[in-house]
């Protein structure tokens, strides 16, 4: 028998925790490895969070280390391979060496399924991995398939074995409405997710089942695991609020840092967080949690600012030190102070909401 493993990647941060803890409550049969690739750059908040979840989980989580045998941090032995280029946006060699790397050693050629923790009302897929023997599944989402599952399911030349997978299910009254529905051709006006949607609205479960029949005639991993997959009945839809209400619940709690802290800004009062979990230098960060890393943790802001050096910065256009000049602190806290108030304008519940509008943008293996 083909043995299929479940893994599910820590990063650290609020949704793949409560995604850990939201399988372990509703499938506590399903046998999980849990993993988190170790930067050696994290906040503490993040360690204290993994050691949390390992209680929570009854289970060790597996550290990855890229450059195990090197005798630095896996961030600065990778820095110094890259003479000392900082990582951006544009050249993230820091989530390929120091994130997908690791996992894909971990993993190597065996069957996986990956759990991301990506939820309902995000509207971003995520890492998905290019390897065959990895399929990535989505347990927040009502639409727990990937891409390219969904795709290759929704190709017109499928629609007729699809109908005849049809006919094996007992779907009562569902089952004319969910015909209609599949033999229609996809175009130009009609495209694969309008499509999902009307199936997905007909019945849940029974687009689960159709699409799980279809994945049977694939090599996708799923369809080598002979275990029953509970996740087919799944209907949930996940979204911020219920990410926080399981991180509270579960007694393991929300990191720290996404924890507010009140400040004054011109006569007024106002807060600020951080919003992600990752490398506390990490440049996704924004002004406004650069600031925080100073005044919250200024040991760390001081150790970022050691590896601006030869001409290299976090940010584009502005160096930490300027950063950190009363002035320009000033401005970012002022700035984020009117953010923060056309927030609450829209009736946010959360800091994090405002930190995070930009939250699609950015590593998924980091920060989900
Ligand atoms: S948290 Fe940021 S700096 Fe760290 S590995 Fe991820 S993208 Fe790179």
């Amino acid at each position: 028998m083909i043995k299929v493993r479940h893994v599910l990647g820590i990063s650290g941060g609020k949704d793949s925790a409560a995604l850990a803890i939201y399988l372990k409550n509703l499938y506590p049969l399903m046998d999980i490895e849990y993993y988190s690739s170790d930067t050696g750059k994290e906040l503490d908040e993040t360690y204290q969070l993994i050691t949390n979840l390992e209680v929570y989980l009854g289970k060790s989580i597996n550290i990855l280390k890229a450059a195990e045998n090197s005798h630095e941090d896996p961030f600065d032995h990778f820095l110094k391979m890259y003479g000392g280029y900082l990582p951006s946006s544009n050249a993230r060699w820091c989530t390929k060496k120091l994130k997908l790397e690791p996992f894909e050693k971990y993993v190597g050629n065996d069957l996986v399924i990956s759990y991301v923790g990506i939820r309902g009302d995000e509207d971003r897929e995520g890492y998905i991995s290019r390897k065959p023997n990895i399929q990535s599944i989505f347990p927040f989402r009502k639409n727990i398939w990937s891409e390219d599952v969904v795709e290759k399911f929704l190709a017109n030349h499928q629609i007729e074995f699809n109908l005849d997978n049809l006919n094996k299910l007992s779907l009562g009254v569902k089952r004319q409405k969910i015909e209609s529905i599949l033999i229609k051709s996809l175009d130009l006006n009609y495209n694969m997710h309008n499509k999902l949607n009307q199936l997905m609205d007909l019945g849940v479960k029974e687009t689960n089942f159709l699409i799980y029949d279809f994945l049977k005639s694939t090599g996708y991993p799923l369809a080598q695991d002979d275990a029953y997959f509970p996740l087919l009945e799944n209907e949930d839809n996940l979204i911020r609020d219920d990410i926080f209400r399981i991180l509270e619940e579960s007694g393991v709690g929300v990191p720290a840092y996404y924890k507010k802290i009140d400040f004054q800004i011109n006569g007024k009062s106002s807060s600020y967080a951080r919003s992600r979990s990752g490398c506390f230098f990490c440049f996704y960060q924004q002004k406004i949690e650069w600031v925080w890393l100073y005044e919250q943790h200024k040991e760390l802001f001081e150790k970022a600012m050691v590896y601006e050096k030869d001409g290299y910065t976090w940010m584009q256009n502005e160096s930490l030190e300027q950063l950190i000049a009363p002035d320009r602190i000033k401005q970012i806290k002022a700035d984020y102070a009117k953010k923060q108030d056309r927030a609450a304008s829209k009736k946010s519940n959360f800091l994090v909401d405002i930190l995070n509008e930009e939250e699609g943008i950015g590593c998924a293996s980091c920060f989900i």
